[in-house]
């Protein structure tokens, strides 16, 4: 029998290259967004089923899962994809802004897991797979409440594994580094420090930074490692994926805090 997966966040980026790599693999898509009659090239392909999903709403989160039962009779694995980065100094972040990013990053995580949960107990199988980053490992100045929301998904996701995995059911965290998606375009939310003079100059190289990051194009590489995290059958839990994602961990692992802060500002200038 095909298997079904079901994506948050398959728009664009990660989400639809992934909704296309499953769809190759002959499985069943539910590819889910906010605005599905934008999508003009998922919507084309066989066993693929668009529905709205905004993982803030959660009755738009219930009629997708839904569907998607209704139409494939289960879902075997969940990708929670959508997300977007909140960046700045905190002082500067609304009360909204700050909610919104939590909103998002983690507790939409959190609700579209729970919509799939009952139906993978039942069961007796099913995979969860998380996108964190490796801003879920390691962290960079001004980007404080992204760092908390993909921390918290880590957190969250390998302690699910205790409660989860007796009931057949996978834990799996993928944590790419810098894409070219639109991540750092639409999908990214400045705070105006117009207010804050004094973060100004520690701010500026910071964006320098991000403008200047060797953006990978090759989404299809973090695709391939989200297929690979619903297919391997082992126990793995965490993917970093991305040459800077890897040497960013393992850098973290070798030094200490202070070492740690010490490079990161040495190489932003601040
Ligand atoms: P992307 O192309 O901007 O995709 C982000 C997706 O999230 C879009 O489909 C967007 O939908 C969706 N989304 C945003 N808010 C949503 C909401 N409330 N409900 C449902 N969907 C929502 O960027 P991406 O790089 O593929 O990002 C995917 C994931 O990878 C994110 O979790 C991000 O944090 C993570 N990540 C990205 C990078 C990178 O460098 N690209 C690195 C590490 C981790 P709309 O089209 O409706 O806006």
């Amino acid at each position: 029998m095909k298997k079904t997966v079901l994506i948050t966040g398959a728009s664009s980026g990660f989400g639809k290259v992934a909704a296309k790599i499953f769809h190759t693999n002959d499985w069943n898509v539910i590819a889910t967004m906010r605005s599905p009659e934008k999508e003009t090239e998922l919507s084309t392909l066989s066993n693929v089923i668009i529905s709205k999903l905004d993982v803030t709403d959660k009755l738009s989160i219930q009629n997708a899962v839904k569907e998607g039962i209704e139409k494939f009779g289960k879902i075997d694995v969940l990708v929670n994809n959508a997300g977007y980065g909140a960046l700045g100094a905190l002082e500067a972040a609304t009360e909204e802004e700050i909610k919104r990013q939590f909103d998002v990053n983690f507790f939409g995580l959190i609700e579209v897991t729970k919509a799939v949960l009952p139906g993978m107990r039942q069961q007796r199988s099913g995979t969860i797979i998380n996108v964190s980053s490796v801003g879920g490992r390691v962290t960079f100045p001004f980007s404080s409440l992204y760092h908390a929301t993909k921390f918290a998904v880590e957190g969250l996701t390998e302690s699910m594994q205790y409660e989860l995995n007796p009931f057949g059911i996978r834990l799996k965290i993928v944590e790419p580094g810098g894409y070219k998606t639109e991540f750092a375009g639409r999908s990214m939310t400045l705070f105006s420090t117009d207010d804050l003079d004094e973060y100004q100059p520690a701010f500026n190289k910071f964006t320098d930074m991000i403008d200047h990051w060797p953006m990978s194009e090759n989404i299809s590489e973090v695709a391939d490692v989200i297929y690979e995290a619903a297919t391997d059958d082992t126990e793995k839990l965490r993917y970093p994926v991305g040459h800077d994602a890897v040497q960013l961990i393992a850098a973290r692992q070798q030094m200490d805090d202070v070492d740690f802060k010490t490079m990161m500002t040495a190489q932003m200038g601040i």
